[in-house]
């Protein structure tokens, strides 16, 4: 189980899901496995306004590791 990784996430309201898409190529952002969510990022400001920004570690390098909505700073989900 990966019950540890997914404790930051009940701060989200998201408590049970494991998926997200990358809110830029719409790929499939897999919370679970373990080698995946080390790909995820985010936006915290966002996300805490209910938006899912969620991206791809592809895309958040695009994007200079800046948020395309709010542009703030993206963190790792699981740094
Ligand atoms: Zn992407
Ligand atoms: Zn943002």
């Amino acid at each position: 189980m990966t019950i540890g990784l997914l404790k930051g996430v009940n701060k989200s309201g998201h408590k049970g899901w494991t998926t997200e898409k990358c809110a830029i190529c719409g790929t499939t952002l897999d919370f679970v496995s373990g080698y995946e969510a080390k790909n995820i990022y985010y936006c915290p400001r966002c996300v805490s306004q209910g938006l899912k920004a969620y991206f791809c570690s592809a895309d958040a390098r695009v994007l200079h590791y800046k948020c395309p909505y709010c542009k703030g700073e993206l963190k790792p989900y699981y740094a």
